[in-house]
């Protein structure tokens, strides 16, 4: 066995005792990286970043000094500022930007010792469910089917794909309408979206701030809890991070879920829903019933308005985050021609720096926040959020303590099989995952199984504002029930 392919809580043990040391597992992580090219996950590489800290990370240990994240090697979506190091979001917008500062995610982590290995590909500025918006090109799925290649979900596909190759132990995501969830349901692995506010946004470049949120990407929900607890809690720097004690996550894994009341929203039961899919969600639900859950069926009645909603509020908030990129502050400024001036300059380097979706994403944003039209579009979908949230606060109210949903509509898929001809037709991987960003809620996906032809299929888990706790809970019930062992099969 090669060490990359440790989990979390397994590689801290064999830490903690002194057994391996950081400076190998993070040896043997690069390893596996430098012959992964074809997978495209990570686009900045930091080799002697880790180094550095593998070694500062095994004299914590030897001082017996160890934080659970001490000596464990992590990739990092490009999306998150890291000190001197390129971070792009996957645009050529940010061509050469070396933040000043740390995201108060990766300075927790690094803080509990956790080794950077580099920087994740992704969906430009997060905008995608495919990897394939991104500046460098879409990461690829380790799981294949014949010789098709297949996407790895986004936005976190690089995320995704390097948990699941064993290129990392875990790796960092955002998840602003299923960015997480999805891409870990495509690839086998548990991706945790915290409740809004749970962890700070501070350095995570901006997509729509009222629905951003980061969280882990990790081989096990064990994994999952020992990896929040690293990066939860209040932050001076974001005022949206909430004042709320961060509880002991690990010790929430206790396995017994007996009498806790997990609802099944019939309203997710779409039309044309693949019967591998709904088979999939019976059988989640008939192992958390086996270990004394009770499942009640609920109504979500608003549900079907969420999709059109988050698409209006996502662009809407983006537009306005986006307008900072102009050239001057950060990364790429187009060169002017004689006679040109402050507003060529603009418009150009907007129009080089920006991909096709995020142009579109900004011109649906200025659009349905221009005066005729606010009230028709924005401001209606911000009454749809409200009554979104209404439905899951009814339900919690109801006594259901979670809710299991599909992950994702369908596997994985092949890269260029949706691309941008239908921008729609992209839109529909979010049905499931954006009900929760609308609500702020704590969501995670599960590894429940396989489909006919082999690619990893997840459930969902819904909880409770701030009951994380809770939820990896019935998380780990389900996935140690499932008993999610696959692994892809090398090619890369
Ligand atoms: N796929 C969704 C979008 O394109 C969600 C992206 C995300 O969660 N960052 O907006």
């Amino acid at each position: 066995m090669t060490l990359n392919t440790l989990s979390i809580a397994e590689a801290r043990d064999l830490l903690r005792r002194r057994e391996i040391s950081a400076r190998d597992l993070t040896m043997s992580c690069l390893a596996a990286i430098d012959t992964s090219d074809e997978l495209g996950a990570f686009v900045h590489r930091t080799p002697d970043i880790a180094l550095d800290q593998a070694r500062a990370a095994d004299a914590r240990l030897a001082a017996g000094e160890a934080p659970a994240m001490c000596g464990i090697p992590v990739g990092i979506k490009d999306l998150f500022c890291t000190r001197g190091v390129a971070s792009q979001a996957a645009s050529n917008i940010l061509g050469g930007f070396r933040p000043e500062y740390e995201s108060t995610v990766t300075a927790r982590l690094f803080e509990a010792g956790a080794v950077m290995l580099g920087k994740l590909n992704m969906d430009e500025f997060a905008m995608g469910s495919s990897n394939e918006t991104s500046c460098y090109g879409p990461a690829v799925n380790p799981w294949k089917v014949d010789d098709r290649r297949l996407t790895p979900g986004g936005s976190s596909g690089g995320s995704a794909a390097a948990v699941a190759a064993d290129l990392c132990l875990a790796a960092t995501g955002t998840d602003t309408g299923g960015s997480i969830r999805q891409p870990a349901a495509f690839t086998g692995i548990v991706g945790l979206k915290p409740t809004y506010g749970r962890v700070s946004r501070w350095g995570i470049v901006a997509f729509a701030s009222s629905l951003d949120q980061a969280g882990p990407m990790t081989k096990t929900v064990r994994d999952a809890a020992i990896f929040l607890q690293a990066i939860a809690g209040e932050d001076a720097k974001d005022a949206t991070s909430a004042a709320l004690p961060v509880p002991d996550f690990e010790a929430a894994l206790t396995g017994d879920i007996r009498g806790r009341r997990i609802g099944i929203p019939r309203e997710y039961r779409m039309d044309g829903m693949p019967a591998e899919i709904e088979r999939l969600w019976s059988e989640g639900a008939a192992m958390l019933r086996d270990a004394g859950a009770e499942i009640v069926d609920i109504s979500l009645p608003h549900t079907k308005y969420a999709l059109p909603a988050y698409y209006v509020i996502a662009p809407a908030e983006a537009s306005s985050n986006l307008a900072r990129y102009d050239g001057v502050r950060y990364g790429h400024r187009a060169t002017l021609g004689p006679g040109e001036g402050i507003v060529e300059m603009y418009e150009r380097t907007r129009a080089e720096g920006f991909g096709p979706e995020v142009r579109r994403r900004i011109m649906i944003g200025t659009y349905v926040l221009s005066a005729g039209f606010y009230d028709a579009y924005y401001n209606r979908a911000r009454k749809v959020r409200a009554l979104i949230r209404r439905d899951f606060e009814t339900a919690f109210a109801e006594g259901i303590d979670a809710i299991l949903t599909p992950a994702t509509p369908s596997a994985a898929f092949e890269l260029g099989a949706q691309a941008s001809a239908d921008p729609v037709a992209m839109y529909l991987n979010d049905v499931f995952t954006v009900t929760v960003n609308l609500a702020g809620l704590p969501g995670i996906a599960v590894p429940v199984g396989l489909d006919a032809q082999g690619l990893p299929l997840g459930l969902q888990l819904i909880g409770r504002p701030w009951d994380e706790a809770g939820l990896l809970a019935h998380a780990h019930v389900l996935e140690k029930a499932a008993g999610f062992v696959a692994k892809p099969a090398r090619w890369w």
